[in-house]
């Protein structure tokens, strides 16, 4: 196959830089699961916005405090300053969110934010965004989407990419060549036993990083969330409790029922609290009451999660539920500059797979997806501008017997838990 741009994962990321791209490229987007097999589908709270001008210097405050202060403050400056041109392109898609009943957009406000800045969709925000690219897309001729197809390497000779090798659903291998690679492959919440990620997301692209010695960064930040719903011996994907729930004043109690801690700390801080908590009381979950929040409120704002918790056993009008902290977010990543450009020539890296620094140490709850949007977007300019090199490569010297051992996934696991702890162990 030959494309002249590969873009791995569709999600927001992947999705919205296929959607910048000019329309005379030929774009291939592959996915290792189903089209909405991402944790794009899944994001609750919202998507952060600068509200007015007034708010840029809290926006950019609230950013760095999260992030300990360790931020790309250039990365934070792009990110704040295109939201808007991103919220205006995802209305333009279709994409609703929340208004007030004069039509103006509703903004919420969530854990560690000093100003209502977020805008939702219900308790379902990722889905309205990516089913509003979905559609967008899908009307592209020059687009072409594989489901089922995982990315098990890059292409490369002499620092520069060339495309992939990949392998289909019937597990068959094949190569993809392409003029310029975007890895937009998520998170690593499927390393982890305990996660509120899709599974299948286990960091493939840090291992094909590793392997082609393409440049890292923090790649031992790594995000738990505080409330998850805690189920008796769940295994499998955790369900989110999300922080718009305590930004609409929720509070967290211990075992006697009395509250310990301030709801709306950074996720880093708060996550803390609760395991001194658990570990106090000897329990393997707080209490989170919602009844906190006036009912209609409740109903309206967050009804997936209402059915979720009832689902389980618990009645979050009538009584509290029990939450634990779980793996959540990947700070670090796959180095790229302002850009998304890797350290790679031809490869660029986007969504949470990718770090420019904009999160530093812990992410403010809600610029997830804006960062994604905002980075994927700048890729694409940057893909729109690139010159192709004198490079060329010889296809037919790919030996794709290499790729055959079903193995492969496992050891790419092993490889970047090796490399996380590696890093842990240096900061120490
Ligand atoms: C439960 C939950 C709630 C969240 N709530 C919010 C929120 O309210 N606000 C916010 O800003 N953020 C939120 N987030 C975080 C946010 O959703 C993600 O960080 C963001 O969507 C990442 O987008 P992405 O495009 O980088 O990755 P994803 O949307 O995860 O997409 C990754 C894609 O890569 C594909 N892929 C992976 N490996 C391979 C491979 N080897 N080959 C081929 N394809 C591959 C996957 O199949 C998938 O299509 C939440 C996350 C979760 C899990």
């Amino acid at each position: 196959m030959k494309t002249d741009v590969l873009i791995v994962g569709s999600g927001c990321a992947g999705l919205y830089c296929a959607l910048k791209l000019p329309r005379d490229k030929k774009i291939t987007i592959i996915t290792k699961g189903a089209l909405r097999d991402c944790d794009s589908y899944l994001a609750q709270g919202g998507i952060c916005v600068l509200r007015d001008e007034g708010d840029y210097d809290a926006f950019f405050e609230d950013t760095m405090r999260a992030g300990h202060y360790e931020n790309d403050t250039t990365s934070v400056e792009l990110m704040i300053k295109n939201s808007r041109a991103v919220i205006d392109d995802l209305i333009s898609y279709g994409v609703e969110f929340a208004r007030e009943e004069d039509g103006s957009l509703a903004y919420t406000r969530e854990g560690a934010h000093s100003n209502h800045r977020i805008l939702y969709y219900q308790d379902i925000t990722g889905k309205a965004i990516t089913e509003g690219l979905i559609c967008a897309v899908s009307k592209l001729d020059n687009v072409t989407i594989l489901e089922y197809v995982t990315l098990l390497d890059i292409i490369e000779r002499d620092g520069e990419c060339f495309g992939g090798v990949i392998r289909r659903k019937n597990g068959t291998l094949d190569i993809i060549e392409s003029d310029f690679t975007v890895l937009a492959t998520g998170g690593i919440g499927g390393l982890f036993a305990h996660s509120t990620n899709f599974p299948h997301l286990t960091g493939d692209a840090l291992a094909i990083a590793l392997k082609h010695k393409i440049r890292l960064k923090d790649i031992n930040y790594i995000q738990i969330h505080p409330t998850t719903l805690y189920v008796e011996g769940q295994s499998g994907r955790s369900f989110l409790i999300s922080e718009s729930v305590r930004g609409e004043g929720a509070l967290l109690y211990n075992k006697n029922m009395e509250r310990f801690t301030n709801e709306l700390l950074p996720r880093d801080k708060l996550t803390e609290a609760i395991f001194h908590q658990m570990a106090l009381d000897g329990t393997e979950f707080v209490w989170e009451d919602l009844r906190t929040i006036p009912r209609d409120e409740l109903l309206s704002h967050f009804p997936n999660i209402i059915e979720a918790c009832r689902r389980a056993g618990y009645d979050p009008l009538n009584e509290c539920i029990p939450v634990v902290p779980a793996q959540h977010y990947f700070m670090g990543g796959i180095w790229v500059d302002h850009n998304s450009k890797s350290s790679m020539e031809r490869l660029w890296a986007i969504g949470e797979t990718a770090c420019n620094g904009v999160h530093g140490k812990n992410r403010l709850a809600s610029n997830s997806l804006l960062e994604s949007l905002v980075f994927a977007s700048l890729a694409s300019n940057d893909i729109r501008t690139s010159k192709m090199g004198e490079g060329v490569f010889d296809f037919g010297s790919i030996c794709l017997d290499l790729y055959e051992d079903e193995t492969i996934e496992a050891e790419y696991k092993k490889i970047v838990l090796d490399e996380i702890e590696r890093v842990n162990n240096i900061n120490k």
